[in-house]
């Protein structure tokens, strides 16, 4: 096997030159969906969706912390977790080059996580970023959310999910892959102790992201046109030479095949997320009086609030013993 591919590093130069058709002058953007161009204010001021056609544009953790958090509370917890370099991994540039280039743009890591108050419920967000290293889980993010996870446990406190990820972290190797086995297991902790986890899933939702925690929230939103697959589209065309469907892996489409309770426009996201939160918290005193009395309790109310819902996953339902169809356990 040759050392070097000299090919395709010289083809990536070659696109990388080539400049984005529809570019606006000046720190604006144009909307992929209708061409509608915006100033970063104005964008900011709608939420990064467009006021023409309503597509989503992608947004930074730290946007998305402003629009879910009440007012100034959030707190950012461990955000001192760095990722280290076991296998010195080296591309088309080092890692460490690549996480440093991450870095100087304000972002520590793929995944932030904090204490915050949504909609009055003082509750637990680990957010995605999707601006580091294409959101992609590498030790770090598997670490932080496996904290929250805990953090959680011991306080009662439910948790937000908002994912935007191209799945595991390539060079973080077997490690990165070993997350989706760590998040998983965190899941289940929160899922003993009869602890809330909301999803929302953004553009993108892949691979190992999409193939572990953010596939097991109790209430799973997507945001409008957003591909959530373990495999992208063009993976599969090139690996099968068949063409999909234009709708696959879409939000919409998702939706419709049950893997996602209900598709919510960005900007109804805090409301949606804060009523759900409001049915199943549990009331503050509960919480300092053991873990078999919170799980208890929490289940009674989650079944109470279960049975309120007009919409709810077949999973939750099942381990809710609401419905005759199964549970996941
Ligand atoms: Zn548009």
């Amino acid at each position: 096997m040759p050392p070097h591919i000299h090919i395709s590093v010289d083809r990536l130069r070659r696109r990388r030159s080539t400049p984005p058709s529809k570019k606006p002058v000046g720190d604006g953007k144009a909307c992929k969906a209708c061409g509608a161009h915006f100033r970063a204010e104005e964008l900011e001021r709608n939420w990064g969706v467009c006021t023409t056609c309503d597509h989503h544009f992608p947004v930074s953790s730290s946007e998305r912390i402003t629009q879910l958090a009440d007012g100034d509370e959030w707190r950012e917890l461990w955000s001192e977790l760095a990722a280290t370099d076991p296998l010195r991994f080296t591309d088309l540039v080092p890692y460490t080059e690549r996480v440093e280039q991450a870095e100087a743009k304000g972002v520590r890591e793929a995944l932030v996580v904090g204490e915050l108050s949504v909609q009055g419920v003082p509750s637990l967000a680990a957010v995605m970023d999707f601006g580091f290293l294409g959101g992609s889980m590498g030790s770090v993010v598997g670490e932080k959310f496996a904290r929250a996870a805990d953090r959680c446990v011991e306080t009662g406190r439910p948790l937000s999910v908002i994912t935007a990820s191209g799945g595991a972290r390539m060079q973080e190797g077997v490690i990165a892959l070993m997350q989706m086995a760590k998040t998983v297991v965190a899941i289940d902790d929160l899922r003993e102790a009869a602890i809330p986890v909301v999803v929302v899933l953004a553009h993108p939702t892949t691979g190992g992201v999409w193939a572990s925690f953010a596939s097991m929230g109790d209430f799973t939103y997507a945001e409008p046109g957003a591909l959530i697959a373990f495999s992208g589209p063009r993976v599969i065309e090139q690996t099968t030479r068949e063409k999909l469907p234009p709708e696959f892996g879409l939000a919409e489409s998702q939706l419709e095949n049950g893997q996602v309770d209900a598709v919510v426009d960005r900007r109804e996201l805090p409301g949606r997320i804060g009523s759900v939160l409001n049915i199943l918290d549990r009331p503050r005193a509960d919480i300092d009086d053991g873990a078999g009395r919170i799980a208890r309790q929490g289940r009674e109310r989650a079944s109470r609030a279960a049975q309120a819902l007009p919409k709810l996953s077949r999973r939750l339902r099942g381990r809710l013993g609401t419905g005759s169809d199964g549970g996941a356990e």
